[in-house]
């Protein structure tokens, strides 16, 4: 873990290269285009919770960022590859109502299912695209870096794992279309 170069305490997550390279935490940055742009964010929740479609609890920390061009807020549930969603605010915007937009994009987020886990009569578990529709995160698999990881309900799904899914639309038509990660996909 590279400390930050400014508190030389919490990690560092963000690089600036202005002049000299200088490692930040989430924190400090603020702090830093607050002071430039005189914007402040106020207090919000470190963390947030919601219940999954199996009624599961889905814990989330609350990550924001400010920038000159506006709010960006994030939460990143505190498992490898699990869920996250982001909102993106003006900054002049109402921090509050942002924080609830967040919320509520979690909480539509984790209510929905796009995979279903089946069994074969001989016990082997398979998973099958529950409709005809998969929204996910484009992740970055380690184990195969040639290619993506895409995250599915909360859950990693290898792009060959995934192609299995997709062999039962063989004939069907495919569209494909990638959304930013504060985009609100329906
Ligand atoms: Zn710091």
């Amino acid at each position: 873990m590279k400390k930050c170069d400014r508190c030389q305490n919490r990690e560092a997550t963000i690089v600036l290269s202005d002049v000299k390279q200088e490692h930040l935490c989430n924190l400090c940055f603020n702090e830093m285009v607050s002071d430039e742009i005189g914007v402040r964010l106020e207090p919000m929740p470190e963390e947030l919770e919601a219940t999954d479609y199996l009624g599961t609890r889905r814990i989330f920390k609350v990550r924001p960022q400010l920038y000159p061009n506006g709010i960006f807020l994030e939460a990143i549930e505190d498992i490898a590859y699990g869920y996250e969603f982001a909102v993106h605010g003006e900054l002049v915007c109402n921090q509050t109502k942002l924080v609830e937009r967040l919320i509520d994009k979690v909480k539509r987020g984790v209510s929905t299912r796009f995979i279903k886990v089946g069994e074969f009569p001989n016990g082997q578990k398979y998973q099958s695209i529950l409709d005809d529709e998969v929204v996910g995160r484009i992740d970055y698999d380690e184990m195969s870096p040639s290619s993506p990881m895409v995250v599915i309900d909360g859950k990693p799904y290898t792009w060959e794992q995934l192609g299995k899914m997709v062999k039962s639309f063989e004939g069907f038509q495919v569209q494909m279309k990638f959304f930013d990660k504060t985009a609100d996909v329906e």
